[in-house]
């Protein structure tokens, strides 16, 4: 029996019967429902449709995303650490090709997610390999729709997930919105692996925070400050977002200073270019 899926967000569901009624994780603000009404597919379905992609992003750095785009379009990472590999982040497709070509490269010994809206099938990707646990911020425990034994709530502000892997409650977009530090990123130099709790803009020298950007509905100052002020104690050059090629590639601390400076300013209303060219 499938679990459903549902195709606006792509999180799968513990329904194995029949089709949720609902997706609450759509129905949230921070999200909408398929304008046709509420659509499921399973991840059997998917496979007929759609395959991964998998790309090197940076060494020890792997992007997994799926093609055609499914639901959110996000792309996962793979990053390859001595002490075991962890993937950042989650699809709602995972297939033969992409259980090897992960395996190729070392397998998943955990999995960690930034908020609900990349849940996907997380749980699928955590009994592929070993029943891998998966790590959610507790805050965001009542988002979870496919409850299991491998998820592992963790509390508090950060999370060591090895020497060289923390979590980080950022909060804002979710309340237990979290980004991965990974020390021996950017050569060294350390990089933030963020999804949207951090986002990456088409003006790759800059970041920017959303409540919901679906609805483009932005944040408190109050809340814009607590990110900063809870990536601050950490290293970083290069910040690496949800989706392919957005990525901050250098001087990435700075970048998110002068972004939240921004934001705050235009919000509160202090900052606004006036000048024509
Ligand atoms: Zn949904
Ligand atoms: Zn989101």
């Amino acid at each position: 029996m499938p679990n459903y899926i549902c195709t606006t967000c792509g999180v799968q569901y513990a329904n194995i019967d029949s089709p949720p009624e609902r997706c609450p994780i759509c129905e949230d603000a921070r999200q909408y429902v398929n304008w046709k009404g509420q659509e499921w597919t399973t991840l059997e379905q998917l496979r007929t449709e759609h395959s991964n992609i998998i790309k090197p992003i940076e060494p020890n750095l792997t992007g997994i995303g799926t093609q055609p785009s499914f639901a959110i379009g996000q792309r996962a990472l793979l990053v390859q650490a001595p002490q075991g590999n962890v993937l950042w982040d989650c699809i709602s497709l995972i297939d033969n090709d992409t259980f090897e070509a992960v395996v190729a490269k070392g397998g998943i010994a955990a999995i960690a997610i930034s908020h609900p809206h990349f849940y996907a099938a997380m749980v699928e990707w955590s009994r592929a390999f070993d029943d891998a646990p998966i790590y959610l911020h507790a805050a965001d425990r009542g988002w979870v729709m496919r409850p299991d034994s491998a998820i592992v709530f963790w509390e508090g502000e950060t999370h060591q997930l090895s020497e060289d892997i923390t979590l980080i409650r950022c909060g804002g977009h979710f309340a237990g919105g979290t980004v991965l530090h990974w020390a021996s990123g950017a050569d060294g130099h350390g990089a933030l692996l963020t999804g949207d709790i951090i986002q990456v803009i088409p003006d790759r020298r800059y970041v920017s925070f959303m409540y919901s950007y679906p609805n483009l509905i932005p944040m408190s100052p109050e809340a814009v400050n607590g990110i900063i002020q809870a990536v601050e104690p950490f290293s970083y050059d290069r910040i690496h977002g949800g989706w392919w090629e957005y990525r901050v590639l250098e001087d990435a601390k700075a970048s998110i200073t002068r972004s939240v400076a921004r934001y705050i300013g235009a919000i509160t209303g202090e900052w606004f270019p006036t000048t024509a060219p």
